[in-house]
């Protein structure tokens, strides 16, 4: 046997090449050195064996590692040498990359598909739990033939695919190179069976449309995202194969008073402005109903008060979060006279520049009529010459 030559350079990839860029290499190599895009270099052959020995080593981690330690002795009479199979080179994934399709086909998968289920609930729901009943459209179990699609009798082998659920079909590509084209059946569906007396209910899926009525009960703690997973209530499988199963998908509606930020709680109480300065108390909203809360004097508008405790409670977990209450300042706008006089008197009192008296209603309108008498006035000179 000639010298061999080193694998990593037969692939053009380092040695430190992950089993990705391994792949890629090979792929891009073998649609270059195929025998069959080759057909007038009498090596092609040999270098493609030689590409797919370097490719079966380096592609499987331990005899890659092997080689590494040991060179060619590590993999010689590991069945790598010679490429007595060309399938066992990756050709399934030569195959994908010539034909979008690929060589090998296993059977459809009989089991049911999982299905999702949005489910809308509030933030009070979410914190404290809930049952609701849901109507889940899907498709069901069919009682007449009880899933078995037959309405008397056995499925039987389909005749079209002998049983195997492919039908294969030899063809000539624009290389010249003949293959072998492999598709699903389409008398069986796949399925490698026909059933001689359908169900006439289901028409032999053994399942059909129906609406399920489901108790899910939400734990405390849930977020937009957060996902209950029912068991084998997602679609039936075909013919009595197992069902898939029901993701309910929770979504929590925006709250008027609380934003919830993971599982603490924020919330805006306007607070009197004396309250502020003075100190004293304020009552707040918490999921669970009203708090009051100790107000410092000389609490600052925007100031942050923390009930620990009052967020909501960890999904699945013992832990709650907090509730955060941000004070804004409440200044008033429909003062007394008397309150005006207060205040007017506190502001004297602080050296405040403030408004000296402020305009009733009754002044506002007097003035508003004499600006436009006087208005009248002006152009009545001007028109007249007086
Ligand atoms: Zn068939
Ligand atoms: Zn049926």
């Amino acid at each position: 046997m000639a010298e061999k030559r080193d694998y990593y350079e037969v692939l053009g990839v380092n040695r430190d090449a992950s089993p990705d860029e391994v792949k890629k290499a090979y792929r891009r190599m073998a649609r270059t050195l195929h025998p069959d895009v080759n057909r007038d270099d009498p090596h092609a052959e040999e270098r493609f064996k030689e590409l797919g020995e370097a490719y079966d080593v380096l592609s499987d981690a331990q005899k890659r590692a092997g080689y590494d330690r040991y060179g060619h002795a590590a993999v010689n009479g590991m069945g790598a040498a010679g490429g007595q199979d060309f399938a066992g080179y990756g050709f399934g994934d030569l195959f994908e990359t010539f034909f979008g399709g690929t060589a090998q086909m296993s059977r459809p998968d009989p089991r049911g598909a999982d299905m999702r289920y949005d489910l809308e609930i509030t933030l009070e729901e979410a914190a404290f739990g809930t049952e609701k009943v849901i109507h889940v459209p899907h498709q069901g179990v069919c009682e007449t033939c009880q899933g078995r699609g037959t309405a008397e009798g056995h499925p039987v082998p389909c005749p079209a695919c002998a049983g195997t659920g492919q039908r294969r079909q030899s063809t000539t590509n624009f290389f010249g190179l003949h293959m072998t084209s492999v598709t699903p059946c389409d008398r069986c569906g796949a399925t490698g069976e026909i059933i001689p007396h359908p169900c006439k209910v289901c028409g032999g899926q053994g399942r059909k449309s129906v609406v399920d009525e489901l108790q899910a009960t939400i734990p405390p703690g849930a977020n937009t995202g957060s996902r209950l997973r029912f068991r084998a209530k997602g679609h039936a499988g075909l013919r009595g194969a197992q069902a898939g199963d029901l993701l309910v998908v929770i979504h929590v509606r925006p709250h008027d008073i609380f934003e919830r930020r993971g599982d603490d709680l924020f919330a805006q109480v306007r607070l009197p402005f004396a309250t502020a300065a003075l100190g004293g108390r304020l009552t707040v909203p918490t999921l669970q109903g009203e708090e009051v809360i100790d107000v410092p004097p000389g609490t600052q508008h925007g100031h942050l008060f923390r009930l620990r405790g009052f967020g909501m409670p960890e999904w699945q977990g013992p832990r709650h979060g907090d509730l955060y209450i941000a004070v804004a300042l409440d200044v008033p706008t429909d003062l007394t006279p008397r309150q005006r006089e207060l205040l007017h008197e506190f502001a004297v009192e602080r050296g405040d520049d403030v408004e000296r008296k402020p305009k009733g209603l009754f002044q506002k309108m007097k003035e508003t009529v004499e600006d436009v008498m006087e208005d009248y006035r002006d152009k009545s000179r001007e028109a007249f010459g007086g």
